[in-house]
């Protein structure tokens, strides 16, 4: 298997440390608002790695951080903490606020078919690992204390800017004029901040009272759950110059060594060709898209249809036109289940092997769909194409076999619901209530709910599935 590896803008031959187990950490979300579709293509992305390292057979420990501290509105230690501004903007606790904006992304990750990491730490729960983290860069001279905070020192780290190839002097010719005039150098970065007393989150640290910077948690974290080496970092390309170069920093000066392998990003998704922002009202969620009728894993397929080290232009055409090829791809795929002919062995080993080439040659998984597809046409309908499809599928994440398994009970669940509601209007009738609340109970086990409504009774399904 091949990956491309930001660290040395190659395509590498993919090789765990150790035996078959693959250690992976994901930069997870900043829970203070909804995840918006460019944050979940990368979730889609690192589901994909996931799934593609499995499929090859390799055991998987993933953790994907939640931020409920620490990162700033700039990735220049600037401005105020996205969680605590989130939290006054919208006039709750940042504790409050990240428990709901957590969950809702964990409820949008599972409608979107990704695989929910092994270990999913939270930041505010590691606040210990990364004040010894910090000491210990201040013990080995990485570091130095300020008024306002602890600062990495780049320019005891040689190496700093690897990971960007960014040129620190140009990079400070045409820095902006620093703010913060005791850092000893622009790019030297915060590690741990002092906080005013009014400030909301903050812990006790032998500086002072304070919360840790950003960058910080992903290096403790990581180190704390896969060790001081493991396999692969993902995230989004943005993080590439600033976060990404910091935990390196940060890991490296600490360990004396590499800490990752591969580094692997993910490409933007523009909206319309342009950026997404806030302020042109284009950072559309899960709830925008199903709002608009759109299965979320139709854009799960958008976002298989594109390469992950290629920028993805969401429209709203692109979005229709998905859901139909998603809705072609589950029911040309279901066609093949009852399908008799018989196709040779040579045939379907074929496709399977152009199937893993693709997959293996760093994930290009638009052409594996492309082979899918294939499959699917195929002029004659045979069961083993439809098995062969939900193998794949375990790589897509489309849902084949969920989408089979819903046609299959949906008339079933409805007519049974319907015979239940018909027996309780009969004991209404016969005013036998202690039945008519039976069968309403048992209704609600079955996850619906009845209303008596003057047009008669109505019924909804309380489970949202
Ligand atoms: P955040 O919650 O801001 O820390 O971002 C979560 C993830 O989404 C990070 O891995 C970012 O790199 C990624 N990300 C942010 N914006 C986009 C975008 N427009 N397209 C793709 N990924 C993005
Ligand atoms: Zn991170």
């Amino acid at each position: 298997m091949k990956i491309y590896n930001t660290l040395t803008r190659q395509k590498e031959e993919f090789v765990p440390l150790k035996d078959n187990k693959v250690t992976m950490y994901s930069c997870g979300p900043t829970v203070y608002n909804y995840a918006h579709i460019g944050n979940l293509r990368t979730y889609v992305f690192m589901d994909l790695l996931r799934r593609t390292l499995k499929y090859n057979g390799y055991e998987l420990l993933n953790a994907m951080n939640i931020t409920d501290v620490g990162h700033l509105v700039s990735d220049e230690d600037e401005g105020e903490d996205k969680m605590v501004k989130g939290a006054r903007e919208q006039q709750k606790t940042p504790w409050e606020i990240a428990e709901y904006y957590t969950d809702v992304f964990m409820k949008d990750i599972a409608a979107l078919n990704i695989e929910k990491p092994e270990i999913i730490p939270k930041a505010t729960e590691h606040i210990k690992e990364m004040i010894e983290f910090v000491q210990s860069l201040l013990e080995k001279g990485f570091a130095y204390e300020t008024s306002d905070g602890i600062y990495f020192d780049i320019s005891k780290y040689e190496e700093y800017g690897k990971l960007s190839k960014i040129n620190l002097d140009e990079q400070m010719a045409g820095a902006r004029v620093e703010v913060n005039t005791e850092k000893r150098h622009p790019a030297d970065f915060a590690l741990w901040k002092k906080a005013p007393k009014e400030h909301i989150m903050q812990w006790e640290s032998p500086w002072g009272m304070g919360y840790p910077g950003w960058h910080i948690e992903c290096s403790a974290m990581s180190m704390k759950y896969l060790g001081e080496e493991f396999d692969i970092h993902t995230g989004g390309v943005d993080h590439i110059p600033v976060h990404h170069e910091n935990e390196i920093a940060q890991s490296e000066a600490l360990l004396g060594k590499p800490a990752v392998k591969f580094w692997v990003h993910a490409e933007f998704m523009m909206v319309d060709n342009g950026k997404m922002s806030k302020s042109l009202g284009n950072t559309y969620t899960i709830s925008d898209l199903r709002e608009k009728g759109y299965n979320p894993l139709a854009f799960r397929y958008m976002c298989l249809n594109a390469h992950y080290r290629n920028k993805l232009n969401f429209t709203w055409d692109v979005m229709q036109s998905s859901q139909v090829s998603f809705e072609r791809f589950i029911e040309g795929a279901l066609q093949h289940k009852m399908g008799k002919a018989e196709i040779s062995k040579d045939v379907l080993d074929g496709f399977l092997s152009d199937f893993e080439g693709c997959i293996n040659d760093d994930l290009n998984i638009p052409k594996a769909l492309g082979i899918a597809w294939n499959l699917v046409r195929y002029p004659e309908k045979s069961y083993s194409i439809y098995e062969m499809l939900l193998k794949m599928d375990t790589v897509f994440g489309l849902g084949i076999k969920d989408a089979e398994q819903k046609s299959a009970e949906e008339p079933e669940l409805d007519s049974e619901i319907e015979a239940l509601i018909q027996q309780r209007e009969q004991a209404r009738k016969e005013k036998n209530w202690k039945l008519s609340d039976e069968i309403r109970d048992r209704l609600r086990d079955m996850g619906i709910e009845i209303q008596d409504t003057p047009q008669g009774v109505k019924w909804k399904n309380i489970r949202g599935n």
